[in-house]
């Protein structure tokens, strides 16, 4: 099992769904040339690229234990999902994710927030699950916290064109009809310890989660970066990106903030384990594992 972060008397544990070579490298990041790859080939196979060329990519929610609350962020693929246009996300069938929990001394319901740094399908999953043909919650004591824009750009796509974003329908809007959402502002505050950074780009409203206090601390990243070859450079959009210009813009921000501070980054998509620092390299940024 990965290894937990600790700070001070709260610990973060990463929860893996799955790992592995997914994607197409040179499909993932349309903007990476034969040479730009070349050139990193080094570094990048076989940990973060596999021989094949595919991306190495971890699909995994973290959780946060504090003294008063178990906090889910994201909630990977789930279950019983339709994904015909991702062999293996469709139709899934696995206990991974929730012995995961159980390893934690945890089951579902033990947790009392979800939150969804985004509304993409690998993030939101396990939100519902199927019971006696309905998508009900998953985590039935917990209040869901989504950021109003973000939850509102899918719902208008999804009531235009729901064959486009299956995973509204099944993941995201029955949280909605069961009212166990808590709808914020992507730079919501959930206390002193616990606060949302905006981090738009990949999606419209997409946040990030900074926990601790500073000098003691650690950014789940979600969507904002999907591999070290985008810290290398910032500017590399991926396939799914609703903006990927200011995605880039937005890497370069928080890097440049974090960056040679003893800030954890807990990057979601880095294979594991999926933790480190981040420091300058060249124009761009560095992640060293920690
Ligand atoms: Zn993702």
């Amino acid at each position: 099992m990965p290894m937990p972060i600790t700070l001070d008397d709260t610990t973060i544990h990463p929860i893996i769904e799955q790992e592995g070579p997914l994607f197409d490298v040179m499909s993932f990041f349309p903007a990476l040339t034969n040479e730009v790859f070349d050139e990193n080939r080094s570094w990048l196979q076989p940990h973060f690229i596999a021989p094949s060329g595919a991306l190495m990519l971890c699909i995994q929610s973290f959780l946060i234990r504090t003294p008063h609350h178990n906090i889910l962020v994201d909630t990977c693929v789930g279950n019983h999902k339709e994904r015909p246009t991702r062999p293996f996300w469709h139709r899934m069938n696995s206990d991974r994710f929730e012995k995961g929990l159980a390893a934690l001394g945890l089951t579902v319901d033990d947790i009392d927030y979800v939150m969804c740094t985004h509304l993409h399908t690998d993030h939101v999953g396990w939100n519902t699950r199927l019971e006696n043909g309905r998508w009900v919650p998953t985590f039935r004591k917990a209040r869901y916290i989504m950021s109003d824009r973000e939850l509102a750009h899918w719902t208008e796509r999804e009531k235009n064109d729901p064959s486009s974003c299956p995973w509204i329908t099944d993941s995201v809007l029955p949280i909605i009809q069961a009212k166990r959402a808590q709808i914020v502002k992507s730079d919501y505050a959930f206390n002193e310890r616990l606060q949302f950074i905006p981090t738009p780009g990949h999606t419209f409203d997409h946040f990030s989660v900074l926990v601790g206090q500073t000098g003691h601390d650690c950014l789940i990243t979600g969507d904002m970066i999907h591999s070290p070859l985008q810290g290398k450079y910032p500017r590399f959009g991926m396939m799914s990106d609703y903006d990927s210009a200011q995605a880039g813009r937005t890497r370069q921000v928080i890097f440049d903030r974090f960056c040679d501070s003893a800030t954890v980054m807990c990057a979601s998509h880095f294979p594991s384990p999926s933790t480190s620092r981040v420091g300058r390299w060249g124009d761009g940024y560095k992640f060293t594992p920690i």
